[in-house]
């Protein structure tokens, strides 16, 4: 069994897909090493119980959307993707407040690693959820709520407390939104924040190729003015930011309303997104050092753009989940999307995270770093509280894998 990437074949010694809680609670009570897999988006072994231990898919447990239309809620399994979450809480006039580049990926596999989508003033997709109910180490459930001093860890929790067997989420009212795009954007002169702000979720591309940006995707919504941007042309035909790929598989474009969940993903449920085959690096740190942070990479370009599909650049609003990359700073997250060659691009991800290590960044849970973990840990500052709190849950460390034993080590 392999990730999507296909880059990471997991070690585990079992693989299973329980059809109920009930059976779930057994194979955690009866295995050594457990991890919960999600859809498997991730591109390094965060999900890999090792050796010998068990490897738990939550896709055939019953999907579980229940919306509370009153209280504004839904009640998801474990299991559920983020493009069938949001079919069936827009069926009830309701919204997420926001959606990763891909509706393809699990929601509880996204919060655990703290992904996120775009727009200054939101929050992580974890920044959503309310309430978790996991299995713990003896098969035994907990719930934890926003409130409980606990919560704080148990969202971002990198799979480390237990199994997530559903999540609460806040819901919004529906909404509608356009995607505005512009191409060939300077660097030079570059006002970040107003670029950034310009609408309810920004993304800048480029393949560093050249200096500045190819495209940037203004995500309007329907409710909010129409911004002036000023910075840069039109795009006069539909784009994929991958270069060379189809736009078709591309959410609709040239300023096209459409429902929430078909505008805020940049990728369509229905066809591969982003190239398809790929590695990816993330690096996220404090937004007022974006511009300089930007520069910094623009001076390696010659090692990074021979390796590098594209590039994105992104904001994300602090929150409070202990270990999420976006925890307690206003973030802008670089974004790497690699040539598929593992050997080939560890020199430019190391060059990377030369380049921005003077900006305290803290890369993506889920993507390919190579950050000793004695560095990781001095970046989180609520990092004791996570490691009081796993011990509380799994003592025995039941869920502590090598990538979160490496993090947790005093
Ligand atoms: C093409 C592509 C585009 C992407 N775009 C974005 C993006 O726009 N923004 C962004 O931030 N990231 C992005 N990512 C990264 C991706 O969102 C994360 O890797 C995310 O964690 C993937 O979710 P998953 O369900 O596949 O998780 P998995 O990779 O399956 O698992 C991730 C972690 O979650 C844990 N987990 C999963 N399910 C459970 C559960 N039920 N209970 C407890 N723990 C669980 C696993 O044990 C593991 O530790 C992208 C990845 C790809 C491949």
């Amino acid at each position: 069994m392999t990730n999507w990437a296909g880059n990471v074949a997991y070690a585990a010694g079992e693989a299973h897909r329980p059809e109920s809680v009930e059976a779930l609670r057994a194979l955690v009570a009866g295995g050594a090493k457990v991890r919960a897999l999600g859809s498997g988006h991730s591109f390094n072994e965060i999900a890999d119980p090792g050796p010998g231990g068990v490897l738990l898919s939550l896709a055939a447990l019953p999907a579980g959307a229940d919306v509370d239309t009153a209280a504004r809620t839904v009640r998801v399994g474990g299991g559920v993707r983020y493009a069938e979450l949001a079919r069936r809480v827009h069926a009830h006039g309701l919204a997420l407040p926001n959606m990763a580049s891909l509706p393809h990926i699990s929601v509880a596999g996204s919060v655990a690693t703290g992904t996120h989508g775009s727009g200054v003033a939101n929050g992580p997709l974890a920044s959503a959820v309310r309430e978790v109910e996991l299995v713990t180490a003896d098969g035994t459930g907990v719930t934890i709520t926003r409130g409980d001093a606990r919560f704080d860890g148990a969202v971002t929790s990198l799979g480390a407390l237990g199994v997530v067997t559903a999540l609460t989420l806040d819901l919004v009212p529906a909404f509608g939104v356009e995607q505005h795009l512009f191409t060939e954007l300077p660097l030079e002169g570059l006002d970040f924040e107003a670029v950034a702000g310009a609408a309810y979720s920004v993304s800048l591309f480029t393949d560093w190729r050249d200096p500045g940006f190819r495209q940037v995707w203004l995500k309007r919504r329907t409710d909010q003015p129409l911004p002036a941007f000023p910075w840069a042309a039109p795009a006069k035909v539909a784009l994929h930011p991958v270069p060379g790929m189809p736009a078709v598989n591309c959410t609709g474009q040239l300023g096209v309303p459409g429902p929430w969940h078909e505008r805020l993903p940049h990728f369509r449920p229905e066809f591969t997104p982003s190239s398809g085959a790929e590695l990816q690096s993330e690096y996220l740190l404090p937004r007022r050092h974006a511009l300089a942070a930007l520069h910094a990479v623009d001076e390696i370009r010659a090692a990074v753009a021979p390796v590098l599909q594209i590039c994105e650049v992104r904001t994300v609003a602090a929150d409070a989940q202990w270990l999420s990359p976006s925890h307690g700073r206003d973030t802008v997250a670089l974004h790497f999307t690699w040539v598929e060659d593992t050997a080939a691009v560890l020199p430019a991800v190391r060059r990377v995270e030369e380049a921005l290590e003077p900006f305290d960044p803290r890369p993506h849970w889920g993507k390919v770093f190579t950050t000793p973990a004695a560095l990781l840990r001095g970046r989180y500052p609520r990092l004791a509280d996570f490691r009081a709190l796993a011990q509380e849950l799994d003592p025995a460390g039941k869920f502590a894998n090598a990538f979160v034993a490496a993090l947790l080590d005093d």
